[in-house]
């Protein structure tokens, strides 16, 4: 029985989707501060298998323990966590508590019921500015932001944790862009608001719900002139899931990039959305936003070489399968029932 925190969630979903089908039985612990439950009924429908759900934050430690033990949980999938940079930068200290304190008790609880193996979700953002390009793993890490440093934190916590038993297995996935969606088009990312990542905002302009794109900067120095990042379809980074359970036991414990290695410029998105969906994405050049770098993309190879894993998928399946989940659900998971329901009004 694998234990996934954070399943309800956008890349959660996914990985319990790529677990149940690989046949493990999946119990997943989400407090669902930022996921629908609807997520999970379509998991299980796609599927057509069932998992367990606890609506359990993690910093409950004694609820998460005595999960655990219920159901005789052996590895730890931890994904919960909230991700937004700038709200990070509001309120740092709801960051570390949920973050780092929420791992905090969840590694506290898994020592107490004796599960001792854990794939964490970590982050590019720990590597701050690049250096050099493509980033391995032994590049320096300097996050430049709250959001980032709790992931850094709860990394150094971790390899504490190993030092000090030799019978932990850890395995720490630095994601870089996860992008897309299931190619069902039940499951997808959801966010609430004005969305954070570029996907959503250049397929919600597609759609019409927004007006027009603000692309944050032209004047990098790269091809266009726009920044370039690393997206990953979400289907790969949950694949990579299932690789780093399986190699689990190779190594006490492991850093590894999930990126594709190859750097796609926001302008080629806005094009590749474009021809994909048939629509126009209207944009416009604004300002750089502070903390933004013009490059960052991973160096894939230790993943390859640890995990006998490699990313499968276009930079055009990303788009079409994003695009397949926004028309099918251009409200998410939410079905508006009264006025208030109402999703927001077009920027
Ligand atoms: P998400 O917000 O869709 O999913 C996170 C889930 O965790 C949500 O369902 C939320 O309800 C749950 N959660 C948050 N705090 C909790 C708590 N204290 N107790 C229980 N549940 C809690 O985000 P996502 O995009 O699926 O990201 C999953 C993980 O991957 C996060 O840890 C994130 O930091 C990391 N990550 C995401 C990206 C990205 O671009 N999406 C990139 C790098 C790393």
């Amino acid at each position: 029985m694998i234990m996934v925190t954070g399943g309800a969630g956008y890349i959660g979903s996914h990985v319990c989707l790529a677990l149940l089908d690989a046949g493990f039985d999946v119990v997943v612990v989400d407090n669902l501060s930022n996921s629908k439950r609807t997520s999970l009924d379509r998991v299980q429908a796609i599927c057509g298998k069932s998992l367990s759900f606890r609506p359990i934050d993690l910093r409950d430690e004694e609820a998460i323990c005595k999960t655990l033990r219920d159901f005789g949980v052996t590895a730890v999938l931890h994904l919960a966590g909230l991700k937004a940079i700038g709200e990070s930068n509001e309120n740092p200290l709801g960051y570390y508590d949920n973050n780092f304190v929420g791992t905090l008790r969840l590694v506290s609880a898994m020592k107490n019921a004796s599960v001792k193996k854990l794939i964490f979700s970590s982050s590019a953002t720990v590597y701050g500015d690049p250096a050099y390009l493509p980033i391995d793993e032994s590049h320096s890490l300097a996050p430049t932001n709250p959001y980032g440093r709790t992931k850094y934190f709860i990394e150094e916590m971790l390899r504490d944790l190993h030092r000090s038993d030799n019978d932990w297995t850890i395995a720490i996935l630095r994601y870089f862009n996860p992008v897309g969606a299931h190619e069902s088009g039940l499951l997808g990312e959801d966010p609430s608001g004005i969305p954070n990542n570029l996907l959503p905002l250049v397929a919600q302009v597609a759609l019409g719900k927004r007006e027009r794109l603000v692309i944050l900067g032209n004047d990098y120095p790269t091809l266009d002139g726009t920044g370039i990042r690393d997206f990953i379809h979400v289907v790969d980074v949950a694949s990579g899931h299932l690789s780093a359970l399986k190699h689990l036991n190779d190594s006490g414990i492991m850093t590894v990039n999930l990126g594709t290695g190859t750097g796609t410029s926001v302008l080629q998105i806005v094009q590749t959305f474009e021809s994909v969906s048939g629509s126009p994405v209207p944009h416009t050049i604004g300002e750089r936003r502070i903390g933004d770098v013009a490059a960052c993309y991973a160096d894939p190879t230790l993943a390859a070489d640890l995990l006998e894993w490699k990313s499968t998928k276009s930079l055009t399946q990303m788009c079409a399968d994003h695009w397949r989940w926004q028309l099918n659900n251009p409200n998410g998971y939410h079905q508006p029932s009264h006025p208030s329901d109402e999703p927001d009004a077009p920027a």
